[in-house]
C-alpha cells in the first residue's frame, strides 16, 4: 500500500498523539508532519477516497462538524485569528482526499496569507515543527475538542 494516509490509519491503535489529533468511525486529525507552521492540521478520511464526491452521507454529515470543531479548538490553542480550509490532494503518495485545516495567525506575513501559506509546507526535516512540539500540541487540541 503506497497511500501515506492508508498507510498511517491501518496501525491507528499504534500513532503517536500527532497521528490522532481527533478521530471518530470516518475520520481522523494529523498534524501536517512536513510543515514549520505549529498545529498545521490534516482531515482525513479513514476510507480510502480520492475525491470529495467519492464521500457517503455519513462522511459528509461528520465534515461540517470536524472543521468547525478543528477551528475552535486552533483558535483556543494557537490564538489564530481564523483559520483556512484546502482541499487539493495532487502530489504523488497523497491523492487520499485530505482537508488542511490551517492556522493563520494574526501577525502572518501578507506574502504568506492565502496560497502563499503552502510556503510552510513541505519543508526540510530540520525546518519542521519537532515530532515533540507536534505531540504536545496534539494533546493540547484534543483537550480543546473535548470528548468525541
Ligand atoms: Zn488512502
Amino acid at each position: 500500500m503506497d497511500c501515506f494516509s492508508c498507510v498511517r490509519t491501518a496501525r491507528i491503535g499504534t500513532l503517536p498523539p500527532r497521528e490522532v489529533v481527533g478521530v471518530d468511525g470516518h475520520w481522523r486529525v494529523a498534524h501536517a508532519f512536513d510543515t514549520s507552521l505549529p498545529g498545521w492540521l490534516v482531515l482525513v478520511p479513514r476510507r480510502h477516497v480520492t475525491s470529495v464526491a467519492e464521500l457517503t452521507d455519513a462522511e459528509a454529515a461528520g465534515l461540517g462538524p470536524w472543521l468547525v470543531g478543528l477551528s475552535r479548538a486552533l483558535r483556543a490553542v494557537t490564538g489564530c485569528a481564523k483559520t483556512y480550509v484546502v482541499q487539493l490532494a495532487e502530489k504523488e503518495g497523497f491523492a487520499h482526499v485530505h482537508f488542511h485545516v490551517v492556522p493563520r495567525m494574526p501577525d502572518l506575513p501578507p506574502e504568506r496569507r492565502g496560497p502563499g501559506v503552502f510556503g510552510f509546507l513541505g519543508l526540510p526535516e530540520d525546518r519542521r515543527v519537532s515530532d515533540e512540539r507536534q505531540d504536545a500540541l496534539a494533546l493540547a487540541l484534543r483537550a480543546a475538542l473535548g470528548p468525541a
